[in-house]
């Protein structure tokens, strides 16, 4: 496994990998890897060769009064796990590598980038999609694999591809979860052990929704009061937004028809967390199937 930390060679070997017409898989990630992100490599491998990580903690995607500063990082960690998996790029540039001084452009993705995660965080999603962008540029790749815990990121990214003419093709891969539900996250990190414990409350407040939905509930006030009142029942937790939305348009519905996504954002102590639940067509236009 080769680390690079130079945008020109990392070009250079994408150029030679697209000579040869090799299937190159792409998962850029911010580091400290768990086993969410070990899930989308392995994915790769098995659809892909060569198979590139980028490991950058992208300071544009992170607001004022973030967690830019105290972010989780260790490469080393992160490269033994990626060499184990078989990996054969790790793209790790300095800051500097890719915003010089004298930076100037964004993507913004309009309409679905004000939503949700990003009336919470401001920008957010110009800076996660102008990195992606420039990414796609310097790695060059035939499917770039990203996880469904971020799935209005996932939506954005798909939406900046269509939109730009982007050959890289987008596969959203299942959220992973600890043995209690929690979804993995970097953040998790930060929490305590009773913020720890309270973190599970995102996942028992949508497992009360499919149990909802499951037993043939559609209208989204009942879920969303079923979600609501789970997550109040936690001290520790700070609801940001709980909103059932068309999985396409991301707008709120009143009425669950599938594809539609039950996405949940809340505060524990000082950590946000999100996680969400999807709704997907299962058959017979009524039938559907719910995946957490
Ligand atoms: P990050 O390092 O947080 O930027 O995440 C990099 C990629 O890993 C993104 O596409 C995330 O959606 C994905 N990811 C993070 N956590 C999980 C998880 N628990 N399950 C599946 N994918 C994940």
């Amino acid at each position: 496994m080769e680390i690079i930390r130079s945008i020109d060679w990392m070009k250079q070997i994408a150029r030679e990998a697209g000579l040869a017409q090799r299937i190159s898989g792409f998962i850029p990630t911010m580091g400290a890897l768990h086993e969410g992100h070990l899930s989308l490599v392995r994915e790769a491998k098995r659809q892909c060769s060569p198979v590139a990580v980028s490991i950058f903690v992208n300071p544009t995607q992170f607001g004022p009064g973030e967690d830019l500063q105290k972010y989780p990082r260790n490469l080393e960690c992160d490269c033994a796990l990626l060499e184990s998996l078989g990996v054969d790029y790790v793209f790790a540039p300095e800051a500097a590598e890719i915003y010089p001084r004298d930076f100037r452009s964004v993507i913004h993705v309009e309409g679905l980038s004000e939503k949700l995660e990003g009336r919470i965080r401001p920008g957010h999603f110009q800076g996660v999609c102008t990195i992606v962008l420039k990414l796609f540029e310097i790695v060059r790749p035939r499917f770039a694999y990203l996880g469904r815990k971020d799935a209005q990121q996932a939506r954005i990214i798909r939406q900046m591809v269509r939109d730009l003419n982007l050959d890289a093709e987008i596969q959203v891969c299942p959220i992973v979860r600890e043995a209690d539900g929690l979804a993995m996250s970097s953040r998790n990190a930060y929490l305590d052990p009773p913020e720890r414990q309270a973190a599970t409350v995102l996942y028992r407040s949508l497992d009360a929704a499919r149990r909802k939905l499951n037993s043939g509930a559609r209208a989204a006030a009942e879920i969303l009061d079923t979600v609501r009142s789970t997550a109040s029942s936690e001290p520790l937790a700070k609801l940001d937004y709980v909103e059932l939305v068309d999985a396409d348009s991301f707008e709120p519905v009143d009425f669950v028809r599938a594809p539609t996504l039950l996405l949940i954002a809340a505060r524990i102590g000082g950590t946000r967390l999100i996680d969400n639940l999807s709704i997907e067509n299962a058959g017979a236009p009524q039938d559907f199937s719910v995946s957490l």
